[in-house]
Formats: structure tokens, sequence, C-alpha cells
């Protein structure tokens, strides 16, 4: 791909809106020039409204055939507890071809909507029956395929799975496609990194499901193996998402998951917490300071009914947060940033709970948070406009009725809280468009494969 250049009306750069910003890309896909307040050259295509894409730090990718199969009483006491059931019985039907078409359409929506890389923290391993496949990495290669297809950036993270909960019970029948012991789980990760060696937009990281999945010895082991041998990519871990977790874990570790965490690991920001959401105050500050991300997955948590981040003591602190589809119920980042603060507000009964005296106005300071949390919890040169990074922007439809004539200011706000239409008409991703006029040029193809996966899946 040769050298592009455009010339763009109005830019959202990382001190602020600037207009007339000539950017050029280089083959690699990262930004190679960048100025303001300058004139087209010759070549330079032309650009309206453009800001950074954003990143999705948690997915679990076949969660989005169920979308909308769970919602019905099972009991007068549904809980995340006995959705979990449903959702064992939908991920032990997935075969590698389902999970490529579903994936694919799924990463499709989410460029559509305004993710250009994400972070798949993924479970699913071995056949059903937990025999593995001829490959180890069967299954990761599924999820990198699909990245391809649909042509978002990926973060990998193969999840180390071991047992059913505190105190090494073993895994249940529904669980052993997600099982692996330390050796298996390494021999996955090196297969799964050798899959995308050639592929510069994909990364592998390390996720360790919990702390009821995974015992402290092998946990100590696969981070000590990683670190000795020179591998410091991500770690993400669910961290405090049910309260009956957080019980069980003073029971079996005697302390709370976020406590016992931070005191028996050396937490930075190579990692990311996801769902930190039932933390102390305590907790809560030493989070921050530790310079890990949390990962915070707002419509999800409150689909299965997790509870709610402590979102403005954590932001006092300092502390970095990224945003997630998780179950995929919802992929869209707006809504997911309008919910994150949302619930802050049912919850105090007060507004505007993520702005600050920096920066008033909330929607452009959450997005601004994610994009900086975001490309931390991956920890990738993404999510700002600025020489080096890789060039993954989104083109706003400057002429709808919902942007037309609105101060710059209020550009996010309005995406976030002003309306349900999309207003992302085209998409960058590593200096090359994905989305045109709101458009994928495989886009029909990646749906129908979508529905037939699903057809059988589904009844
Ligand atoms: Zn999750």
């Amino acid at each position: 791909m040769p050298q592009q250049s455009y010339l763009i009306k109005k830019a959202l750069l990382s001190d602020g809106w600037a207009e007339n910003v000539r950017l050029s890309v280089n083959d690699d896909g990262f930004i190679s020039g960048l100025s303001k307040n300058t004139t087209a050259e010759q070549g330079d295509q032309p650009l309206g409204m453009v800001i950074p894409g954003l990143v999705n730090c948690h997915s679990h990718s076949f969660q989005r055939a169920m979308a909308g199969l769970t919602e019905y009483q099972v009991s007068a006491t549904d809980t995340f507890w006995s959705w979990r059931k449903t959702m064992y019985r939908f991920a032990n039907l997935v075969s590698p071809e389902d999970l490529q078409d579903i994936a694919s359409y799924l990463y499709l929506e989410m460029i559509k909507q305004g993710y250009t890389s994400v972070a798949e923290f993924h479970y699913l391993h071995h056949q059903s029956n937990g025999t593995a496949y001829s490959s180890v990495s069967q299954l990761s290669q599924s999820i990198i395929n699909a990245a391809n297809i649909a042509g978002i950036n990926l973060t990998l993270l193969p999840v180390l799975y071991m047992h059913s909960g505190f105190g090494d019970l073993a895994l249940l029948d529904e669980q052993k496609r997600f099982g692996n012991s330390v050796e298996s789980y390494l021999a996955l990760h090196d297969e799964a990194t050798r899959y995308c060696s050639d592929q510069s937009q994909h990364s592998v990281g390390t996720a360790l499901h919990s702390l009821r999945a995974v015992p402290a010895r092998p946990m100590s082991e696969v981070i000590s193996h990683l670190k000795d041998m020179g591998n410091h990519s991500p770690i993400h871990i669910h961290i405090a998402e049910q309260t009956q977790e957080v019980e069980q874990s003073i029971k079996a570790l005697g302390n709370r998951p976020v406590e016992w965490l931070l005191d028996n690991h050396d937490v930075d920001k190579q990692w990311c917490l996801i769902h930190a959401t039932h933390m102390t105050t305590e907790e809560t500050a030493l989070v921050a300071k530790s310079g890990a991300t949390v990962g915070i997955c707002p419509t999800t948590e409150a689909n299965l009914g997790d509870g709610l981040f402590p979102l403005r003591e954590y932001l006092d602190h300092g502390g970095h947060i990224a945003i997630g589809s998780d179950g995929n119920t919802c992929t869209n980042p707006m809504e997911e940033l309008r919910w994150l603060e949302y619930g802050q507000r049912l919850l105090s009964r007060t507004r505007n709970i993520s702005s600050d005296d920096k920066q008033r106005h909330t929607g452009s300071n959450l997005y601004r948070q994610c994009l900086k949390g975001g490309a931390r919890s991956i920890g990738t040169k993404t999510g700002t406009l600025k020489l080096g990074y890789r060039a993954d922007l989104l083109v706003l439809d400057e002429h709808s009725a919902d942007l037309s004539g609105i101060a710059n200011e209020f550009v996010i706000d309005t995406l976030l809280f002003g309306t349900s239409q999309s207003l992302i008409k085209s998409v960058m991703i590593n200096g090359s468009w994905k989305i045109t006029d709101f458009h994928h040029a495989n886009e029909l193809r990646i749906k129908e494969k979508f529905i037939s996966a699903t057809h059988a899946l589904r009844s």
C-alpha cells in the first residue's frame, strides 16, 4: 500500500479539535505525517470530520449468536449463575467454522460502530468433550481468521481455565472445552502466536479466567514463564464481577479478589482488570495507583445484573478505564459509554458524573479516557491521531441531522448522548478503509455466513 495523504477539515487530536489537518499514512498503516492549519498538497484526499477509533477491551465472540436468547425467566431468582448454564450449553455447540462465521460478523458490526481494535478473551479451546483438536490453537485460528475477514486489529487473549471453582474443584462436563494445564496452555499460547506472527496488526496477550478458575501456583507459573521469555504483552483477568465470587474468595483465599491480586502480583500497566465491579474504597484507590487498566462492560454488567463500578471515585484517584462489549448483546461503543454514565447518574441522582474541572464535557471526557485506557489495555499505539501511531480513525457524518451546525465541543457529547443513529460514515484501520459510506466490501457475504452458522445453533 503506497503512502496516502489526506486533508481533514476538522480532526480530534490529542490536544483538542484542530482544523485543516494534513495527515499522511505510511505503507505499514502508521501515521507518518501530521500538521494542522495547513493547506492541501497535490494528491491529498479530502476528509470531513475525523476522530480516533476505540479499543474494545473485552469480547467473548461466540456469545454474539445467543444475544436475545436468555431474556426470559427460568426461575424467580435468575442470576448471572443461571444465565451461565444457558451460555455453557450454547458454547458447547459451536464448531470452529461456526466460531469464525460468528466472530467475522461480530467484528464487522464492531467496526461499523466505532471499534477499530478488539481484545478477544478467548476460552473455547477444545472439542466439547474436552478432546483437543489436531491443532491446539484451532479455535484461536478461527478468531484470527475472523479478524482478518472483517479487518479489525486483534489482541487475542487465550484464556487459562483450570477449575470450576475455588478449592481446585474439577471442571464441570460443560466446561471441558475450556480446560488446560499450564503446559498445554503455554503450547496453545505459542502456537497462536506463531499463527499470527506475520500479521503485525494482531498480537497475542494472556488471560487468566478468574481467581476461581486459576489457582495461585499455575497463575504464577504462567506469568513467570512469559516474563522469563521476555514477553511483556497484556495480562487480563475477570476479577470481581459478582458478590458471590467476592464472598467465596474471602473464604478460600482469605482476601477479596482485588485485594488478593494486588497482594500477590506486581499489578501494573501490563494488567487489565475486567469487571472490577465490587471493590472497597481502599481497593479502588490501590487499583488506580497500580497503573492497571480497569475494563468496564456496562451493557453486559447491566444485562447480567452484576452491579455498578465505582467510577467517580476511581477517576478521582487517576485510574485508567477501557470499555468492552463482553457478552456482545451490544456492539455499539457509544451505547456502552452512555450506559457507563447513566448507571452512575441513576445511582447518585446527579448528572455529568464523568466530567471534571479540566474537561466539563461528559461525552468528550469519557471518550478520551477510553481511547487512552483502551490502547493501554492492549499495549498498542492506537487511540490518538499522533505521529507513529496506527491510523485507526472514524469519519463522522458531518452532514447528518445531528451533527450539522454543532460546535466542536459538543460533537462527542452528541455522538454519545444525542442520538441512537450511527454517525460513523467511514472507518480506517491500519491506514486501510474498512467502511466506506457506511458499507463494508464483504458485508453481504459475512452476514450470510453468520445467518447460516447461527441457524442450527439458535434452534
Ligand atoms: Zn468476560
